[in-house]
C-alpha cells in the first residue's frame, strides 16, 4: 500500500463512508464557488489552486474507495468519446 493510499484507508476508517461522500460534495462546491470568484478577480490563482488540491485529494479518497481500475476503465470509456469527438469536428 502506498503513503497515500495508507492515508485514505486511515480517512475512512476514521470518518467513515458517508463522511468522505459528503466531503467530497464539499470540497467540489467550494471548487465552484472559488472559479465563480475568480472569474470575476476576486481570488487569485493559487485559491483556485488550493481548491483544486482538495477536490483531487477527494476524487483520490472516492476513486480508491470504488476501485482504481473501474475508474480508469470510465475515463478510458470517456477518452475515446472525447477523441471520437474532436475528431469529427
Ligand atoms: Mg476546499
Amino acid at each position: 500500500m502506498t503513503e497515500i493510499e495508507e492515508m485514505y484507508r486511515a480517512s475512512l476508517a476514521r470518518w467513515g463512508v458517508e463522511a468522505q461522500y459528503d466531503q467530497a460534495v464539499e470540497e467540489c462546491a467550494e471548487l465552484i464557488a472559488a472559479l465563480k470568484h475568480f472569474k470575476r478577480d476576486r481570488i487569485g490563482e493559487e485559491q483556485v489552486v488550493a481548491e483544486l488540491a482538495d477536490v483531487t485529494l477527494m476524487i483520490g479518497q472516492l476513486t480508491w474507495m470504488l476501485g482504481e481500475e473501474r475508474v480508469q476503465r470510465a475515463i478510458e470509456e470517456k477518452l475515446v468519446k472525447l477523441r471520437r469527438l474532436l475528431e469529427s469536428e
